[in-house]
């Protein structure tokens, strides 16, 4: 292999670019990114930076060492595979032939209908806009009480705007944790000013506010929607490669062609661990993906299957979950919910399938390395915060 092509400079493409020369890619190396900004981190954005505790995010990397060529403000937009191995990514900066590619585009927000002007918090660039409404007094309307949601009120509401959430499952966080769990942060918005209304639906966004379903209004002087995103995955079409709700890959993160791989959001694995493929939209997976995907690329044995992770900091609290909660089937609280310290565990069975902390860093660790090793735990003492999370 001796032309190795990376498209996405986010984080995924980044560590793509790092794991590749690691494990001794000697060839050339080009990576394609459609934003003008070298690879940097997004989870500051909806934190550090809306806050205006920051304003780089930039990834430490040694571009030089890593000779690797840097086609940034360039998009790939098609693919074109050779009968047999390798092919071209046809890109704004002309056609870049490769006989290997790493797919890590990762994901775009979804957006609302309607032509009034709505934020979404996806780049540097969109956090910088939305920082310049956070005012004193300013009426900022949220759709979406999910993670981004969350982190932008805690960071608008700080800022001290006048601060609503409209939410259209019956809490927030439903998506992502359940209803159950979602139920005990409602309220945390309370407590930071933030007015909360779950169960609305948002019919468009229109000049100066919302409109609901049920012809209601918001008015706003900033739109934030976060309502979710939609792997980048569009100029894969018609290319042979298989993409259904991300690009197809296997437990080695390859495609249907072994010559290429996929990384990051925009890639949905096999799992032999859960059965079924996942695709997970964090950080952790950014980072640790990739390894496995340039070990595949070179032709070494490798596979990508971790108990996936994340966190989130919201209204001066660390969140914290790792596993697959789906389908489990008993919920086992350790410690009170309307505490600042708190934990629920997921069981099915004597196994942990899923952990989310409140402030409560240690048993997120500890119950990641049960999940990781399958080791069945004791239920009773679970529950009791005093004892560490461990096997039965
Ligand atoms: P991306 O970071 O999306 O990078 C993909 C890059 O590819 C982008 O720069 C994009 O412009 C580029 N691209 C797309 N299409 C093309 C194309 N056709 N040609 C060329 N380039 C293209 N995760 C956590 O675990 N915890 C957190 O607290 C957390 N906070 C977050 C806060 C925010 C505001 C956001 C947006 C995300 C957050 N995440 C968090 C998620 C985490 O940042 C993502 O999972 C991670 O960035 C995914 O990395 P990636 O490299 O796969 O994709």
């Amino acid at each position: 292999m001796d032309r190795v092509i990376i498209v996405g400079a986010g984080l995924a493409g980044v560590r793509a670019a790092e794991a590749l020369r690691a494990r001794g890619y000697e060839g050339a190396l080009t990576l394609v990114g459609a934003e003008p900004h070298l690879p940097y981190d997004r989870p500051p954005l909806s934190k550090a930076v809306l806050m205006g505790r920051a304003d780089d995010t930039t990834v430490a990397a040694d571009w030089t060492a890593l000779r690797c060529e840097l086609l940034l403000g360039h998009r790939a937009t098609g693919l074109r595979l050779d009968d047999v191995r390798g092919g071209t990514v046809e890109t704004t900066a002309g056609e870049l032939p490769f006989d290997g590619l790493v797919i890590a585009t990762g994901s775009s927000p979804v957006r609302l209908p309607g032509d009034g002007s709505q934020h979404v918090l996806r780049t540097i660039d969109d956090a910088r806009a939305l920082r310049a409404g956070l005012r004193e007094g300013a009426r900022i309307v949220l759709v979406g009480a999910g993670w981004i949601g969350a982190e932008v009120a805690t960071a608008a509401a700080g800022a001290g705007c006048a601060v609503t959430v409209v939410e259209a499952a019956d809490t927030p966080l439903a998506v992502a944790v359940g209803p159950e769990i979602g139920a005990r942060t409602e309220p945390w918005y309370a407590e930071a000013g933030v007015e909360l209304r779950c169960g609305v639906k948002v019919a468009a966004v229109e000049a100066g506010g919302l409109v609901l379903a049920d012809g209601g209004r918001v008015e706003a002087d900033e739109i934030v929607v976060g309502v979710g995103v939609r792997p980048e995955v569009g100029w894969l079409a018609g290319s042979g490669l298989d993409v259904d709700g991300g690009v197809v890959v296997d437990g080695s993160l390859r495609t249907n062609r072994p010559e290429i791989v996929a990384v990051g959001d925009c890639a949905a694995w096999w799992s032999a661990r859960y059965g079924r493929r996942l695709r997970v939209e964090h950080w952790d997976t950014a980072l640790n993906a990739p390894e496995t995907a340039a070990a595949s690329l070179l032709g070494e044995e490798a596979v990508y299957d971790p108990v996936p992770y994340f966190w989130s900091e919201q209204f001066g609290r660390m969140v914290q979950y790792a596993g697959q909660h789906q389908g489990a089937g008993r919920l086992v609280f350790r410690g009170d919910p309307e505490k600042a310290e708190w934990s629920a565990c997921w069981l099915s069975g004597t196994r942990l399938s899923a952990i989310v902390t409140v402030n409560r860093p240690r048993d997120l660790v500890q119950a990641r390395r049960l999940m990781a090793a399958g080791t069945p735990v004791d239920p009773e003492a679970l529950a009791d915060p005093e004892v560490p999370v461990r096997n039965a």
